[in-house]
């Protein structure tokens, strides 16, 4: 019975007197019918604001993780806006390459890098590797030794072993995971050993160590222990930077509250002073940067009313531009774009086109009574993991991307087309 939580639009959202949305000053209907739907759109003073926020948290160094949500404008915001990158595959750094973004301002990571991704981070003269694994190392050192490729500046990847009480964080954080080298068995200790002797070489050099211990995590203070079970590996081998990852939480629906990138960055400070380390601290964050810069909009196709039970209101996506909520579980909001700030007394499953009686993309959402076929409607915080995660299942075309900023759209991402849609068909 509540209308939509203001803190889950985007900074320069605002709802005129008759109660249609405004993004940047620009109609969201308007929006709609002009570039059709689903259509992302990002407020890009919000994601330019999130991008200082994180500078002045880590001012040592900060990473855009761009597989939150990439393009040629996303990367090139991010690099204007003094970011490094952070690329997880070849793929990502040929965007962010072509994006016109310095190699030396872009960070490989991937827990399998092929040759072909180190040969290209290496030639280029990548910022870092942050190395991943045994069999990495020994690549690097072939590609060095063998093709006369600069020695690349590396981070291990360690994977801190803690259990720490139920919290999220342990995620990625435990002995038992794909990514990086585990303390408790001894990996992190022999990496660091394999990594000083391959420098000795002139293969690679050593500059610090990396740590991401998850996504999604809402307490600043669950960090602090990340630099608690750090700080005794990284002090005694004298290096000069600690990347502690990305993960910072967002707000995704009604009720929710996570902390900001400042009082991320300012507890990591403080957990630093208190353990004594000192170092160049480095962060990756991702989806706290673009997840509540965007909200995507849809058409409603048809509500469907099964007495008794509940009423199914289909648009024109679903899994295809959004499938954290089949992935995850997620959950998300729903508002109509002409009463953004009306009371939503109605329930409803807002669902995809798909074949797929999974394709939800709203379980439970709420929206006004007068709900009618037409009408846009709204899921917000939909920057992160959206378009990025997309697909083009049932051959559905991905939606278009649009900046709005100070009144003006630019769309920065076009529409696919059903001939896109065969580009890649011999
Ligand atoms: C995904 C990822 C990030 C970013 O995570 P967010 O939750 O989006 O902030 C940073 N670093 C690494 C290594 C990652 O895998």
């Amino acid at each position: 019975m509540s209308s939509l939580p203001a803190n889950l639009l985007p900074d320069n959202a605002t709802i005129a007197p008759d109660g249609r949305l405004k993004i940047a000053g620009v109609d969201a209907i308007e929006l709609a019918d002009r570039f059709g739907t689903p259509l992302f759109v990002y407020d890009e003073d919000h994601v330019r604001a999130r991008c200082r926020e994180a500078r002045e948290a880590f001012p040592d160094g900060v990473a855009y993780a761009s597989k939150a949500f990439l393009c040629k404008s996303m990367a090139r915001l991010a690099h204007e806006e003094g970011m490094l990158l952070d690329v997880a595959s070849g793929g990502e750094m040929y965007v962010a390459r072509q994006a016109g973004v310095p190699a030396d301002r872009l960070v490989l990571h991937g827990n399998n890098k092929s040759l072909v991704e180190l040969r290209y981070a290496m030639r280029e003269g990548i910022h870092r590797v942050v190395v991943d694994s045994f069999d990495e190392l020994d690549r690097i050192a072939g590609l060095a030794r063998d093709e006369g490729l600069p020695a690349p500046k590396i981070l291990l990847r360690i994977t801190p072993g803690v259990e720490a009480h139920t919290h999220e964080f342990v995620q990625t954080g435990q002995d038992d995971s794909k990514f990086g080298f585990g303390v408790r068995v001894g990996h992190a200790k022999a990496a660091i050993e394999r990594a000083r002797a391959l420098e000795a070489e002139g293969a690679l050099r050593l500059v610090g160590l990396h740590a991401h211990v998850g996504s999604q995590v809402f307490e600043v203070g669950s960090f602090e222990k990340v630099i608690e079970v750090l700080t005794p590996i990284f002090a005694p081998l004298g290096l000069e930077e600690l990347c502690i990852g990305g993960g910072l939480g967002v707000a995704y629906v009604e009720g929710e509250t996570s902390g900001s990138i400042r009082e991320w960055g300012a507890a990591i400070r403080r957990a630093c002073e208190a353990q004594g380390l000192r170092a160049r601290i480095t962060a990756e964050p991702g989806r706290s940067i673009v997840a509540a810069a965007a909200l995507t909009l849809y058409r409603i196709g048809t509500i469907k009313e099964i007495p008794g039970v509940r009423t199914y209101v289909s648009v024109n996506g679903g899994m295809s531009d959004n499938p954290r909520p089949v992935l995850y579980g997620s959950g998300y909001e729903t508002f109509l774009a002409r009463s953004a700030d009306a009371e939503r007394t109605r329930t409803i499953r807002l669902v995809g086109k798909h074949c797929e009686s999974g394709d939800l993309l709203v379980r439970e959402g709420k929206v006004p009574a007068d709900i009618a076929v037409g009408d846009v409607i709204s899921t917000p915080v939909t920057g992160a993991y959206g378009y990025s995660l997309g697909s083009n299942y049932n051959k559905v075309p991905r939606p278009a991307v649009v900046f709005v900023r100070d009144g003006q759209v630019r769309e920065v991402v076009r529409r696919e087309t059903w001939d896109d849609l065969l580009r890649l068909d011999l």
